[in-house]
């Protein structure tokens, strides 16, 4: 049985049995399982990686359902992270959840990354970006950073001490960032199906991830376009280390 729901993955040649084995004994931490990281979850859930850690806080609302695709109606008003336990788990039953019904901040941050291989971060704040960041420089993790504003999506993954981190990048909060922004659940889920890969990728080795390329997307307009970034000698995270 769990042989022939990953078949048709196990087809892709530089995947294959080793690949699938691969991310069975692999644990993926994600970082709000909102509109982006719902989509990040059930792709995972769906391509066997053995164990997740999902961190999100607060109890559905109506306003959640037009992205948030693990959450349901019936579940308005009760927590966000019962949805997403119970619907990962009726997608994939073998799959090991560790859930926090809270959002990620600087006091549980740590705990989450020493739990998981790669992290990825789905978080509207840059509160909750910056403890993941702290966190996969300091503990050597992975960091798939996704991101989307409108109908504008952005993603790069971070290894620590050879990519840029996050600081790099953003070295304060940018004064423009909102709570509350535009979206459609398929400019979220876009950017979140990009960052499933791109954790896949980072744990089994196949293709070329994003490292030091910061690809952007604009769905409006439907262009693509990929920069290039540099460490900064600088940077208050990541500048001492290799
Ligand atoms: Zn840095």
């Amino acid at each position: 049985m769990e042989r022939s729901v990953y078949q048709w993955q196990m087809w892709v040649e530089d995947f294959g049995e080793a690949g699938q084995e691969t991310l069975k004994s692999s644990s993926v931490m994600i970082s709000r399982v909102g509109g982006v990281g719902s989509v990040v979850a059930y792709e995972l859930a769906a391509a066997g990686v053995g164990t997740m850690v999902l961190a999100h806080g607060g109890n559905v609302k109506p306003s959640d359902l037009n992205r948030q695709l693990l959450m349901t109606q019936d579940g308005i008003g009760k927590p966000r992270i019962d949805s997403v336990r119970r619907r990962l788990l009726e997608l994939n039953p073998r799959l090991n959840l560790v859930t926090l019904g809270e959002n990620v901040n600087e006091s549980n941050a740590r705990g989450l990354v020493e739990q998981c291989d790669v992290i990825v971060d789905c978080a509207p704040l840059f509160s909750e970006r910056f403890a993941m960041n702290e966190q996969s420089v300091s503990q050597r993790k992975p960091l798939v950073e996704c991101a989307m504003y409108d109908l504008e999506a952005q993603i790069t993954t971070i290894i620590p001490g050879q990519t840029p981190c996050l600081r790099c990048l953003f070295p304060e909060t940018p004064p423009t960032w909102k709570r509350q922004f535009p979206v459609f659940g398929a400019v979220s889920g876009t950017v979140g199906c990009l960052g499933a890969m791109e954790a896949i990728k980072v744990l089994t080795g196949i293709g070329t991830p994003l490292l030091g390329r910061w690809l952007k997307m604009d769905l409006r307009e439907m262009t693509f376009r990929t920069l290039q970034t540099k460490r900064r000698l600088d940077c208050a995270r990541c500048g001492s280390i290799t």
